[in-house]
């Protein structure tokens, strides 16, 4: 049995993903955890009903801004990486290109924030994935042929 540990929660607002810091627990459709910028948008911020209330997440629970965990995989990164690895080669293949994209885009928003030197390593990084992308495209087109035939035997 897997111990039930503190999970981290990051804002629900779309596109946000910022620590959360508030949570809202509706009866239906449970807890939604938002920034403090995405709560205030909400039309019920801070308000209760029978069905609803709002909770101000303690400083010591708030996650940190650099996560060190990945949702649903709490203290479980092995796990993940088996599970992406165990996929389909072709969404192998798809994991290392958006990878690589992800990169790309920190190393942008790094070179706008005049840090170049991390820049260039995560560019370098993204390009290594994109081989990476490439490996397994390979990989897939060489298993392709083989897949949902019943084996020999
Ligand atoms: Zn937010």
């Amino acid at each position: 049995m897997r111990t039930k540990k503190l999970v981290h929660l990051y804002c629900s607002g779309q596109g946000c993903d910022k620590p959360a810091t508030w949570a809202r627990f509706t009866q239906y459709s449970g807890k939604h955890p938002f920034c403090d910028v995405c709560a205030k948008k909400e039309i019920d911020f801070n308000k209760e009903t029978d069905n609803l209330y709002w909770e101000k997440i303690p400083a010591k629970r708030v996650a940190p801004i650099h996560r060190i965990e990945v949702e649903h995989y709490e203290g479980e990164l092995e796990l993940l990486v088996r599970r992406i690895h165990g996929m389909r080669y072709d969404k192998v293949a798809e994991f290392y290109l958006l990878t690589a994209r992800e990169l790309h885009k920190q190393a942008e928003g790094d070179e706008a924030k005049g840090r170049t030197v991390l820049a260039d390593i995560l560019r370098g990084a993204a390009s290594t994935t994109l081989r990476q992308h490439q490996m397994f495209k390979g990989v897939w087109r060489l298993c392709k042929p083989h897949i949902g035939k019943p084996k020999k035997s």
